[in-house]
């Protein structure tokens, strides 16, 4: 709490946790079990200790937030592929290096030639490939709504340009369908959602209106601060104690009701939804983005048709079944055993805003 902008105002907080958690604990009949939906969250929390903190009032668990994570097996052996195909260099966020396909991962093929370069920027990919015109450059599309509009201005700046050796492979996904494919798992046990702040500052509040008021789920919109996530813990509890679920903005220095019109104008100048298949959840309608038939000579997937071989589960891997909340890093065999940071078998463990990466991190003690 002393590592907090306003350490009096976190005690304060604290100290009406208890009893507000007891009260949503005697209306549940059990602790409550709040999911936080954003990668940044995960990691915050981890950081924080706050889930240490909370034990024995409320359960803490991760949901479908780590876009890496998220990524189906199959699409990520498509990048793969295209990363052993002669003419193409991929362009792509470091944290997709390292995840594990079925038979190889990014790093394992540059290793053995394969032109894979890192950007911290779509638009640094474009200006790479303006000054690249024998290569073609693939810029790999992972991300939700807070990375997509970057995605799209690269196409922006691509198409301004004229260049004809630029192109992404889109696996982008957007979190209020799978937030709904979620909901609808009659297993889940999940009695309030932290929902993600940056998402939210693009698609605005009432994009999740419907967890309240189709599931009748509390839901709170949070900031990255551990005082945000404390102050949204609170107002779940309220709500649950109360019975009365709403989805409530707890991060007003960002998020409008409405968004960020002009970050969706240009992804829907670029993009439209499409099906998309998440690690975990399988196939989920209208959950992902493809590029728009006019805009096909930037669609990698249009450009480099890929025959991919099958993909294989990860043996052992339990990420889908944490993406889904049903299970907690430590529940899985392998955590912190054959599976480390240094040795990761899941994408949950490579990813800087994976779960298992997380516990293993801050809150796992050999
Ligand atoms: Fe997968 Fe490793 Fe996490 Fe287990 S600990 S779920 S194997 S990433």
């Amino acid at each position: 709490l002393n590592n907090m902008p306003d350490p009096a105002l976190g005690q304060k907080i604290l100290a009406r946790l208890p009893s507000l958690a007891e009260k949503a604990s005697r209306r549940l009949g059990r602790p409550p079990v709040l999911m936080e939906v954003c990668g940044t969250h995960t990691m915050a929390i981890a950081k924080s200790g706050m889930r240490s903190l909370l034990a024995g009032h409320l359960e803490l668990r991760s949901g479908p937030g780590c876009p890496v994570c998220v990524t189906d097996q199959g699409d990520i052996d498509k990048m793969i592929a295209l990363a052993g195909r002669p003419e193409v260099t991929i362009a792509t966020f470091g944290d997709m290096l390292r995840v594990p396909g079925t038979d190889s991962s990014l790093e394992v093929e540059r290793a053995r030639g394969a032109r894979v370069e890192i950007f911290y920027a779509p638009a640094d990919a474009v200006e790479f490939a303006a000054g690249s015109p024998e290569k073609e450059i693939v810029f790999l599309g992972v991300g939700f709504e807070t990375t997509i509009p970057a995605v799209a201005l690269s196409l922006e700046l691509a198409v301004a340009q004229g260049l004809r050796n630029y192109s992404v492979l889109s696996s982008h996904k957007l979190v209020p369908p799978v937030m709904k494919a979620l909901l609808s798992d009659p297993e889940l046990k999940i009695d309030g959602f932290i929902l993600p702040g940056h998402v939210c500052a693009v698609t605005g509040r009432q994009a999740f209106e419907f967890i309240s008021g189709e599931y009748h789920i509390p839901a709170v919109i949070t900031g990255f601060e551990p005082l945000d996530l404390l102050a949204s813990v609170c107002l779940l509890l309220n709500q649950i104690a109360d019975g009365r679920p709403e989805t409530v903005n707890g991060y007003t220095r960002l998020v409008r009701e409405e968004g960020n019109k002009k970050a969706r104008a240009i992804m829907e100048k670029y993009f439209e939804p499409a099906d998309a298949l998440w690690r975990g959840f399988g196939l989920v309608p209208q959950s992902g983005l493809a590029l728009k038939k006019e805009y096909s000579l930037y669609d990698a997937a249009a450009r480099f048709p890929l025959q991919v071989p099958a993909s294989r589960p990860l043996i052992g891997c339990a990420c889908g079944d944490i993406l889904k909340g049903k299970l907690t890093s430590p529940q899985c065999p392998l955590f912190a055993k054959s599976c480390t940071p240094l040795n990761p078998v899941g994408p949950c463990m490579v990813s800087s805003e994976g779960a298992c990466a997380a516990y293993y991190q801050y809150e796992w003690a050999a």
